[in-house]
């Protein structure tokens, strides 16, 4: 919540003008493409209508080019004085010429005239007795056009049901008398059909209007021969454009059918208009696919880059708070270590300048406190760095719960006595006496929660350790372990951090009692690893119970190592009194005088006789030399010349010496991580004891190698 609030102020400006620049971008794009679009619909719009005007005009033109011949034939024959039958012979050769397979007027329907008076027809029609020629809009139009040839009006052609059209012209002798008028008629149906299929990107339809503005192309049947002027929509506007002459060229009108459309019009040589309607959804379709595609694209790059600007704050924001959680996390530690170390500091100087034996033990046991809880402090970041590197690790084994119990109260029961609290421990009656887990970082979590109930309890509280089953079968189970305390509890903010690491309730809490923060932060990293889960319940002021689970296996005693000390911390062990491993001889490889020191020092009242290498290299001769004399070995890994691996490949390798196979060999040594350990087993050591020593623990191995083998 808090990062969220951060991110939005941190960011709100960056993302606005993301927003804004990505908007003005898609908007000049779309302005500058859409125009281009639209030019490019103006084209093909003016290139349809070039197509089509000259289609039309060029069938029109050739109409004109064929009648004319006619007529001038007809005005030869004048001049050679033919009559009219035999111009009535010549109609009628053109007509048949006309219809057949060769003609250059495929659409004409026939060839006639009225010469001299009298009616004559190419194709034999024999008119009604009413029928006169001179009032016939032909013979009007041809009379008042001079010279020049008369286009009549279209019209339904009676017999084919088709559009039809006439061109008639007066035809003279040779002094200039106007001797009769010849006339053809011409189906207009390819032309018209040729003009209403026109569309411009792949929609709409053309229209053919005749110089009175009477549709003669048009896909709604009902509007041919209909006015322009009088069809529904935008038309009007459109023929009085038409008629004052300006271009209609992607003209917005509306449909006669109420479409919102574009039309083109263009006007032909012989008065007559073409157009070509489209919708305008059509005609914009481009564009709007365009704006669509546009603005998709723009907020995706706009959301992305707005993404990744927030994702790299919010890491930024992240990697922040996790500097500064580590840097007071740091200066935790320091205060943490420095601590006991000024305590071991300043005991040790005052147990030099004392004499009094009994103040010299007491100032030597507060030392050994300070050391053992710097121990602890150190363990636990080195659990912690382990952790992080993800190198922690169970090693299972089967060991009674009670034994477990019994380790965990040695060590957390005196400090639970100091302060007078009241301790209970319950395992339910289900819970099996024999687990299968790793011991030792069960004892650890335990340990942790109930220093922890310790430390945040007032004195002479209480605090309950309870371990039940809630499910499981014969061979595993999962128990259920409790903590509770009645201390000061922990507020539902802060218990939402505890669990990660480098957190403490609240900083001002390690002022007071102290702690890394780590503690729980492995604590449950080792319940993760145990399949687990880990939560608080708990109020401030009012106690708090730790819970978590962990899956076990379930064992029985055969499945109980040897000898359980040496598994152990060896908290049941103790300082022997007597010479225990009397006549028994050890060899031991250590560079550091003080580590040989204490180890003889340790080992003083058990009556083995230690004889000492410094290197690697000396251990191999003195092994070499006497090797008999020797019954185990104590073996530091770093030392200079030749290092503790290579010192006991080397000894396993003496061939000629009968004891190099089977002399125990005991890594002693500050590494003690489960590689470490494993790399000295590898390098053919038989065992691993940790330092800072721990009396109890080298005593535990010494016993099982000495005494029991
Ligand atoms: P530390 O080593 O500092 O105790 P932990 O991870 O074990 O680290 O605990 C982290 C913090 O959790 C403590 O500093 C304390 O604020 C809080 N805490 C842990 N256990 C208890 C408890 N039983 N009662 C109240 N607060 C607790």
């Amino acid at each position: 919540m808090k990062i969220t609030r951060k991110l939005i102020k941190a960011n709100y400006q960056q993302v606005l003008f993301v927003f804004l620049a990505f908007l003005t971008m898609v908007l000049v794009s779309y302005f500058y493409v859409s125009t281009i679009v639209q030019r490019q619909m103006l084209a093909l719009g003016e290139e349809t209508m070039n197509t089509t005007q000259t289609a039309v005009s060029a069938s029109l033109s050739e109409t004109e080019l064929t009648f004319s011949n006619v007529t001038q034939n007809i005005e030869n024959m004048f001049a050679m004085d033919r009559n009219n039958d035999e111009i009535l012979y010549y109609l009628t050769t053109t007509n048949n010429f006309f219809k057949t397979e060769r003609s250059p007027l495929p659409d004409c329907l026939k060839v006639y005239g009225y010469v001299r008076g009298e009616f004559l027809d190419g194709s034999g029609w024999i008119p009604p007795d009413d029928y006169s020629p001179p009032e016939r809009p032909w013979y009007i139009g041809a009379e008042q056009s001079g010279h020049a040839i008369f286009f009549s009006e279209p019209y339904i052609d009676a017999d084919t049901g088709g559009m039809c059209i006439s061109f008639s012209q007066q035809v003279f002798d040779q002094i200039g008398n106007a001797l009769g008028i010849i006339a053809i008629d011409l189906n207009l149906t390819r032309i018209t059909d040729y003009i209403a299929g026109q569309q411009i990107a792949n929609d709409g339809y053309g229209v053919l209007v005749d110089d009175a503005m009477r549709f003669t192309s048009h896909r709604d049947f009902a509007l041919i021969t209909t006015d322009m002027r009088l069809a529904g929509g935008g038309y009007p506007e459109l023929a009085e454009m038409l008629r004052t002459g300006r271009p209609i060229a992607a003209e917005r009108f509306i449909d006669s059918d109420g479409t919102d459309s574009i039309a083109f019009f263009r006007t032909i040589f012989n008065g007559w208009h073409i157009g070509v309607i489209i919708p305008r959804a059509s005609y914009y379709e481009q564009v709007y696919s365009l704006g669509i595609v546009l603005s998709i694209l723009g907020s995706v790059l706009m959301l992305s880059l707005c993404y990744i600007l927030v994702r790299t704050r919010a890491d930024q924001l992240r990697s922040d708070e996790e500097s500064k959680s580590k840097s007071s996390f740091l200066a935790r530690m320091s205060h943490e270590m420095r601590t006991p170390m000024n305590a071991i500091i300043g005991m040790t100087s005052l147990a030099q300048k004392s004499n009094n034996i009994d103040k010299i033990q007491e100032y030597l046991g507060k030392t050994n406190d300070a050391a053992n809880h710097l121990l602890g402090v150190i363990n636990d970041v080195l659990d912690m760095s382990k952790i992080e590197a993800g190198k922690l690790e169970l090693s299972n084994a089967a060991f009674p719960l009670q034994s477990l119990l019994s380790q965990v109260q040695t060590v957390v029961g005196f400090k639970i006595d100091e302060k007078k609290q009241h301790f209970t421990v319950s395992v339910a009656d289900d819970v099996p006496n024999i687990i299968i887990t790793d011991q030792q970082r069960l004892a650890q979590i335990l340990t942790n929660l109930l220093s922890n109930a310790n430390k945040f309890t007032p004195e002479g509280g209480d605090i309950a350790l309870n371990v039940r089953k809630i499910e499981g079968d014969a061979s595993q189970c999962v128990l259920q372990i409790e903590v509770a305390d009645n201390g000061i509890g922990i507020s539902k903010e802060q218990q939402a951090r505890l669990f990660k690491s480098f957190e403490q309730a609240d900083n001002s809490i390690s002022r007071k009692y102290g702690g890394t923060g780590l503690g729980l932060a492995i604590s449950k990293k080792i319940i993760d690893l145990m399949q687990g889960n880990a939560w608080i319940e708990s109020e401030l002021g009012a106690g708090a119970r730790f819970i978590f689970t962990a899956a076990v296996g379930i064992g029985d005693v055969g499945d109980l190592p040897e000898s359980s000390v040496l598994s152990g911390t060896g908290a049941d062990e103790s300082t022997p009194s007597a010479p225990i491993f009397a006549g028994k001889h050890a060899l031991l490889a250590e560079d550091v005088e003080i580590n040989r020191e204490i180890l003889i020092a340790l080992l003083s009242d058990t009556g083995i006789v230690i004889d000492c290498a410094e290197n690697g290299r000396q251990a191999c001769e003195m092994f070499r030399s006497g090797a008999d004399l020797y019954d185990l070995i104590f073996m530091d890994v770093h030392m200079p010349e030749v290092d503790g691996y290579e010192a006991t490949r080397r000894i396993r390798a003496m061939s000629d010496v009968p004891k190099s196979k089977d002399i125990p060999i005991i890594a002693m040594t500050a590494n003690v991580f489960k590689e470490d350990i494993d790399k000295c087993l590898a390098a053919g050591m038989n065992d691993h004891v940790g330092k800072p020593i721990e009396l109890n623990n080298v005593l535990a191995k010494m016993k099982h190698y000495l005494l029991y083998q």
